[in-house]
């Protein structure tokens, strides 16, 4: 099978890739460089540097791609806030333009990374499918607005759609890993900083949660693969599906830093700021639906081994 991923060369990209060609499929993978690094890309796969927008230019008619995996996208919550021009640009006018090549070349099925965030405000734990979405912040807007085209272009133009949506994802494989310049994601940061000696600053301390930090459902990035292969072998033409991925063990932050200090062996101290623009309080999910209809399971669920793959 031949498959084109869409932001192949940044973080869970590489993971995807070096995934896909370890399981046998041709891949392809299409990456602007914007925040990923070309030496992140598996030697094995296809490398074209370029814009998601310019799709139909850079790949001609006669290459026939069975499938796309598009992971492209800007993440950071905070920035998407101060930034909405940036994420509505790159995550919705992009992804149009990758669902439009995907219509006009006639490739079957669409993968795409949507994201926790949509739940965002919701107050419900665990989060499943047929929660209301309700993202607190413009990423998990702009990711919700294309759940939505996807669903619609699926049922129009017999796509065979899903939306993933990753809760967070941490965790290395095959030496790929989070590599974000800044770097913005607690398990990464706070893996630096207790290793420097450092203090690690927790992002609010008055949510209206057991300890009072933010509480998050974490998920290997390969497991996270697994689904996507999954996600891929759907065949159902013009049938859209939404399917969240967690663990559905919810960690406080400050029980992630505490994790990471025990795994390490090192004492940490930790200081509290105040909040983080657009933060949801808890995002906790159940994955059943996936595991029902696809016999997705993780493989490594626990916490503490996400963060010694993390260590690698
Ligand atoms: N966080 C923190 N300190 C940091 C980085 C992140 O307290 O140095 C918090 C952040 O405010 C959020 C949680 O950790 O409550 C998870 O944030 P991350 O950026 O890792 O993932 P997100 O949930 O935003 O996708």
């Amino acid at each position: 099978m031949r498959v084109l991923i869409t932001g192949g060369a940044g973080y869970i990209g590489s993971v995807m890739t070096e995934y896909f060609v370890a399981k046998g499929f041709e891949v392809w993978v299409l990456d602007n460089l914007s925040r990923g690094y070309r030496d992140a890309v598996a030697d094995d796969a296809i490398f074209v540097e370029g814009d998601i927008n310019n799709a139909l230019e850079i790949f001609d008619s006669k290459e026939r791609f069975d499938g796309i995996i598009h992971l492209a996208a800007h993440s950071r919550v905070e920035e998407s806030v101060q930034n909405p021009s940036l994420y509505w640009e790159n995550n919705a006018v992009g992804t149009h333009s990758i669902l439009e090549f995907a219509r006009i070349r006639e490739i079957p099925r669409f993968v795409f990374a949507s994201t926790a965030a949509v739940y965002g405000l919701s107050a419900q734990s665990p989060i499943v499918e047929d929660t209301p979405p309700s993202p607190a912040n413009t990423y998990g807007m702009t990711k919700l607005t294309m759940d939505m085209a996807i669903d619609s272009y699926s049922r129009a133009y017999g796509l065979t759609g899903t939306s993933l949506r990753f809760f967070n994802v941490s965790g290395t494989y095959r030496g790929r890993r989070e590599r974000h310049l800044p770097e913005t994601h607690l398990i990464p940061i706070a893996i630096s900083k207790i290793k420097g000696g450092d203090k690690v600053t927790i992002f609010g301390s008055d949510y209206p949660t057991r300890d009072g930090t933010c509480i998050r459902d974490y998920i290997h990035v390969v497991d996270l693969a697994r689904a996507a292969e999954l996600a891929l072998g759907r065949s159902n033409e013009g049938s859209y599906k939404v399917y969240n991925l967690g663990n559905g063990n919810g960690y406080s932050n400050l029980e992630v830093v505490r994790t990471i200090s025990e795994v390490l062996g090192v004492s940490c101290e930790i200081e509290f700021s105040k909040r983080r623009d657009g933060d949801a309080p808890e995002l906790v999910t159940s994955s059943r639906l996936i595991t029902e209809e696809l016999g997705w399971t993780p493989s490594i669920p626990a916490l503490a081994d996400i963060v010694k793959s993390s260590l690698d």
